[in-house]
């Protein structure tokens, strides 16, 4: 079987104004797609669609907070209304709550599960019907290479990733038939500045240290553009998972984060 063609197909991002999201809206939009991007804040969401429009591209936002399965289905509603049917959904928005276990809240794991279990389960439940009736669809889900291995400092992150990339992974047994593919990354680090935000937040200025040298380094981190080429390959070939950087450094690195 050929590579998918991406051209004037309905893409829709979650987490599509920023980071890792708004690189694959660029390279998809080079490709002719039809690009619909969501995120919660509506300014950042509307700079992005001022720079892909900008360039020519057919883009569409929407302001929507993935965690809530009403606005979710309205955003469905929305685009089938103005756009047409989604043909390619990519559930990428995320957040990292970082930090020791032991410093973690009940509202980072929940927000972590809702973010990664949740917000994906929302969107893929409201596209599945229309894809299976038009038959077919691509699905892609960033999990993370913390979906794969134990990370320290990102437990609650890590769990919830873990929930994605089980997910995925029953999806694409189960949607195979209806031609429907379901690809899972689990990329390493990707220089697109949130995880050490999340070290910031947390005020550990120990693993912000650490961290800081490895998205900077082309031997442990790995860019957002190179990153999104590698994922949205595998996407088009059909892939069932995909991995990117994870020289056996990066593992050595993240388990020699100390407790304290
Ligand atoms: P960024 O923080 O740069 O971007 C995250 C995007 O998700 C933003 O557009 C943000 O917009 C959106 N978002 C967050 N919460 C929600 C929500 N509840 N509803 C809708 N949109 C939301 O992150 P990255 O680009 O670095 O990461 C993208 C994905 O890649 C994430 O899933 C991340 O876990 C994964 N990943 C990242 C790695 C890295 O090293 N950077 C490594 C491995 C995986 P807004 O805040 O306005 O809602």
């Amino acid at each position: 079987l050929g590579a998918y063609d991406f051209n004037h197909k309905v893409v829709l991002i979650t987490g599509g104004s920023r980071g890792l999201g708004l690189v694959m809206a660029r390279q998809l939009a080079a490709e002719g797609a039809r690009l619909v991007l969501c995120a919660r804040d509506e300014f950042e969401l509307e700079d992005a669609r001022m720079e892909l429009a900008g360039n020519g591209a057919d883009v569409l936002v929407q302001k929507c907070d993935v965690t809530v399965a009403q606005e979710v289905n309205d955003m469905i509603t929305n685009v089938q209304n103005e756009f047409g049917p989604i043909d390619v959904l990519i559930n990428n928005a995320g957040i990292i709550n970082a930090g020791p276990v032991t410093e973690m809240t009940l509202h980072d794991f929940d927000e972590a599960i809702n973010i990664y279990y949740w917000g994906p389960i929302h969107t893929i439940m409201a596209v599945l019907p229309g894809m299976k009736a038009r038959g077919g669809g691509l699905i892609l889900n960033i999990s993370s290479i913390g979906g794969k291995m134990g990370v320290p400092h990102l437990v609650p992150y890590s769990a919830g990733k873990f929930a994605l990339t089980g997910l995925s992974e029953g999806l694409r047994a189960e949607l195979m038939k209806y031609n429907i593919n379901v690809t899972v990354a689990t990329p390493g680090l990707i220089q697109t500045g949130s995880p050490r935000h999340a070290f910031i937040k947390g005020q550990h200025k120990k693993e912000y240290a650490l961290f800081k040298i490895m998205d900077s380094s082309p031997l442990t981190s790995m860019s957002a553009e190179a990153t999104a080429k590698k994922i949205l390959d595998a996407l088009r070939f059909g892939d069932a998972q995909v991995t990117t950087t994870l020289p056996a450094k990066l593992g050595a690195m993240l388990h020699g984060l100390s407790p304290e």
